[in-house]
C-alpha cells in the first residue's frame, strides 16, 4: 500500500477537454477516414524552403536566436507590411518573432489582460481565444456574428462595451467561417475604440489568404487602428509548413514592449534555421502573393465537386474553409454528424459548435480546402453519398 497521498490539482480550466482539432484527428486516423478537418495543408512546401532552412542547420544557425527574432527576417517582415499596408513597423521595439502565432496570441493576452478586465471575441471563435483570457484572470464576453455571412453586428459591439473593456479580439480573415472584415468594418471598430484604452488583438493569420479580388483589411492598413493593436500572423499557414510553429507579432512599441516582457520567460526565441529559411523566402514576394489564386481553386474545386451532395455550402471568402449546414435534411447535432460521417462515410470534418463556448449548434459542419486534389476529390466522393 503507497503511502504517498496523491496530489489533488484544481483545475484552471475544469469545463476544458482535449482541443477539438485533436480529437477529430484520433478519430479520423482510428477510422481511417480523409481528413478535411484540421486547416492544415496534407501536401508538401516548397522544397526551396526546405532546403534554405537545412542549409541553415549544416551551417550551424542551431543555437539561440537573438531574443525578439532574427534582424533579417524582422528586417524582411517590416518591408512587406509596408510594402502591402502602408504602416512602417520600427524592426527593433515593433516586430517580434514568435513560436507559432497561437503563442502570439497567449503572450498577447498573458501581458495585456489583468485580474477582471473584459475581453470581446466573436463566436464562433478559434478555440483558445476565451480559455487563454480566462487563464489569466479575464472575463471572456462573447458576441454572436450574425449568420448567414457571420457579420459583426457593430451596435451589439458597442452595447457590449464597459470602462472594464480592456481588448477586442479580432479574427480577418475568419476562421471557421471564411469571412473578411471591409474596411467599414474596421472603420467601426476604430469608431467605438476612439479615446479608450481598449488593445486591438487581431489574429490575421490568413491574411495572404482572400478570394474573389478582395484585399485583405489588417489593422496594420488602419491609421488609427494600428495605433491601438497587436496583430499576430503566422508563417505556417502562408507557407504550408503549420508544423514549424513560427509565427510573429507587431504592435506599436509600447503594447509590444510588454509582450516582449512575456515572450523573454515563455520561449526566449523562435527557432534559429527556420527563422534563417523564412528571410530568406521573403525576399520573393511570389511566394506569398500567389497564395489566393492557389487556395481560390480548391475552394472552387471543392465547391464544384459538393454540388450533388445534399449539404448547402456558405460563402467563403478568405482563409480555407466552407462551412456545409445540413439543416434542411438532419436534426441531428453536429457533432453527431461529424461521428457519422467519419463512422459511416470515411471522412473526417469539425463540427461548429467547438467554436462556441456555449456549445451553440447550427447543424453546420467545417470543411478545410487546404488538401491536395486527390484527397477534395476523395472528400467531395463521400459527402456526396450522405443522405438524410
Ligand atoms: N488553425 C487550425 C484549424 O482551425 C488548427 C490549429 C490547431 O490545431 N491548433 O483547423
Amino acid at each position: 500500500m503507497s503511502l504517498i497521498t496523491p496530489v489533488h490539482v484544481t483545475s484552471k480550466l475544469p469545463d476544458v477537454g482535449t482541443t477539438i482539432f485533436s480529437v477529430i484527428g484520433q478519430l479520423s486516423a482510428q477510422h481511417r477516414a480523409i481528413n478535411l478537418s484540421q486547416g492544415a495543408p496534407n501536401f508538401p512546401c516548397d522544397p526551396q524552403l526546405v532546403a534554405s532552412v537545412a542549409e541553415a542547420m549544416q551551417q550551424g544557425h542551431n543555437q539561440y536566436a537573438p531574443m525578439t527574432g532574427l534582424p533579417a527576417l524582422k528586417q524582411a517582415l517590416a518591408d512587406k507590411v509596408q510594402q502591402l499596408y502602408g504602416r512602417r513597423y520600427d524592426v527593433d521595439s515593433e516586430v517580434l518573432i514568435s513560436g507559432s502565432a497561437s503563442q502570439g496570441l497567449y503572450m498577447a493576452i498573458a501581458a495585456l489582460v489583468h485580474q477582471g478586465d473584459e475581453v470581446i471575441f466573436f463566436e464562433p471563435s478559434f478555440d483558445s481565444y476565451a480559455p487563454i483570457v480566462r487563464l489569466h484572470g479575464g472575463v471572456p464576453v462573447g458576441l454572436k456574428l450574425e449568420q448567414p455571412d457571420f457579420a459583426i453586428n457593430w451596435d451589439q459591439v458597442q452595447a457590449a462595451i464597459t470602462p472594464r473593456t480592456r481588448m477586442i479580439i479580432i479574427n480577418t480573415p475568419h476562421n471557421p467561417s471564411g469571412q473578411i472584415l471591409s474596411q467599414a468594418d474596421l472603420d467601426q471598430l476604430a469608431r467605438l475604440t476612439r479615446s479608450t484604452n481598449i488593445v486591438v488583438l487581431s489574429d490575421e493569420v490568413y491574411e495572404h489568404i482572400v478570394f474573389d479580388g478582395h484585399t485583405h483589411c489588417g489593422m496594420a492598413g488602419h491609421e488609427e487602428l494600428a495605433q491601438r493593436s497587436v496583430i499576430v500572423s503566422s508563417f505556417g499557414k502562408t507557407f504550408h509548413v503549420t508544423g514549424w510553429r513560427v509565427g510573429y507579432c507587431l504592435a506599436p512599441a509600447e503594447l509590444m514592449s510588454e509582450l516582449v516582457k512575456v515572450h523573454q520567460f515563455m520561449m526566449f526565441s523562435a527557432d534559429t534555421p527556420m527563422q534563417v529559411g523564412f528571410a530568406q523566402y521573403l525576399q520573393n514576394p511570389q511566394h506569398y502573393l500567389g497564395l489566393s489564386a492557389f487556395y481560390q481553386q480548391k475552394r472552387d474545386r471543392l465547391r464544384e465537386m459538393l454540388q450533388n451532395s445534399p449539404f448547402k455550402l456558405l460563402p467563403s471568402a478568405g482563409a480555407f474553409f466552407l462551412l456545409a449546414s445540413y439543416a434542411h435534411f438532419s436534426d441531428e447535432s453536429d457533432s453527431d454528424m461529424v461521428k457519422r460521417l467519419i463512422v459511416d462515410h470515411g471522412v473526417a470534418t469539425i463540427p461548429l459548435s467547438a467554436f462556441y463556448t456555449d456549445g451553440t449548434d447550427n447543424k453546420l459542419i467545417r470543411l478545410s480546402f487546404a488538401k491536395d486534389d486527390a484527397t477534395l476529390q476523395a472528400g467531395a466522393e463521400a459527402l456526396c453519398k450522405v443522405t438524410g
